[in-house]
């Protein structure tokens, strides 16, 4: 009989608390699997290596590539000197840290290196709701909001990455006399609604909020306004809305509502109305997009 040879890879994602790594032929064909605190960078990193090295030679594979998804900020221009490393994050340890050179000092295989959000956006794009669309956009709203953007079947990085987080909405004083917690903007809309801002104007941790409370009615009016945004300017065939926040029951129903409310039918498509449901949506991959989204990644290097 003759034998299937396969392509491997590895996919790491290093997240703000733990630290996955699969061995895998896909994200649903895994042969070993390491899922660790985040701890001191050259510790962490170093367990991870022995992970992969000994994976490989327990299972004798050979190694296509490797994709890394990490949480940021983190320099991705390609022809600075410090490609690949983190930036200016609060955990201080890991500020400056090399993770992409680690680990080509490590191994012979290509790496991709990429955000975590664009991970997990290309992962939801071949395995989750954005398959088959050439036009989507992926935002995960938790304790923090970013968000990936595929744009004619490509992630757009552009200059340095998009932060849709960051963008700028109405804020009515009146009506929410929050100043917003966003240490570089103050209002932005992450510095509104994302799970910071609604445990400070609130008191209260979202999770603790029913589902009545008005705090849902305000999050639905600011993450509105940012889908009407993205699709004054993108015009994607989907929005997918993912993170902590927005699996709040009711909640993408309410953005839906105030969506077509802002929209105010300008521009026309069944999608924004009648099949709304198909617009705005929950992802279909939860908490795997991440690791799926490093496998995808190593998968991009032909
Ligand atoms: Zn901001």
């Amino acid at each position: 009989m003759e034998k299937v040879i396969r392509d491997y890879y590895i996919g790491l994602e290093t997240g703000g608390t733990n630290i996955k790594c699969f061995i895998a032929s896909d994200p649903y064909n895994v042969v070993s699997e390491l899922n660790i605190p985040t701890r001191d960078p050259g510790e962490t990193t170093d367990k991870v290596i022995q992970f992969i090295q000994s994976g490989i030679n327990k299972h004798r594979i050979s190694v296509k590539s490797m994709g890394i998804a990490s949480f940021g900020p983190v320099d991705l221009n390609i022809a600075s000197p410090t490609y690949g490393s983190i930036k200016s994050t609060p955990k201080l340890a890991w500020r400056n840290f090399p993770l992409l050179a680690k680990f080509k000092a490590a191994f012979p295989f290509p790496i991709a290196f990429d955000t975590d959000v664009n991970a997990a956006t290309l992962a939801e794009a071949r395995w989750g709701a954005g398959i088959g669309l050439s036009d989507f956009i992926y935002v995960t709203i938790g304790t923090g909001i970013g968000g990936g953007i595929i744009s004619n079947q490509q992630l757009v990085h552009g200059l340095i990455h998009p932060e849709i987080g960051h963008m700028f909405v109405k804020h009515d004083l009146l009506l929410d006399p929050f100043d917003g917690v966003c240490p570089y903007h103050k209002d932005c809309l992450e510095g509104l609604a994302a799970g910071p801002a609604i445990e400070a104007r609130w008191g209260n941790p979202p999770v603790n909020l029913p589902e009545d409370h008005p705090a849902w009615a305000m999050e639905a009016h600011y993450l509105a306004q940012m889908a009407v945004n993205l699709t004054m300017v993108l015009s994607p065939q989907c929005i997918i809305l993912g993170g902590g926040v927005s699996q709040h029951a009711g909640l993408i129903e309410l953005i839906q509502l105030s969506f077509k409310e802002k929209l105010s039918e300008y521009v026309q498509s069944p999608l924004y109305n009648k099949k709304i449901d198909n617009y705005i949506v929950a992802p279909k991959l939860g908490q795997n997009a991440g690791i799926f989204g490093a496998i995808a990644l190593a998968q991009t290097i032909q």
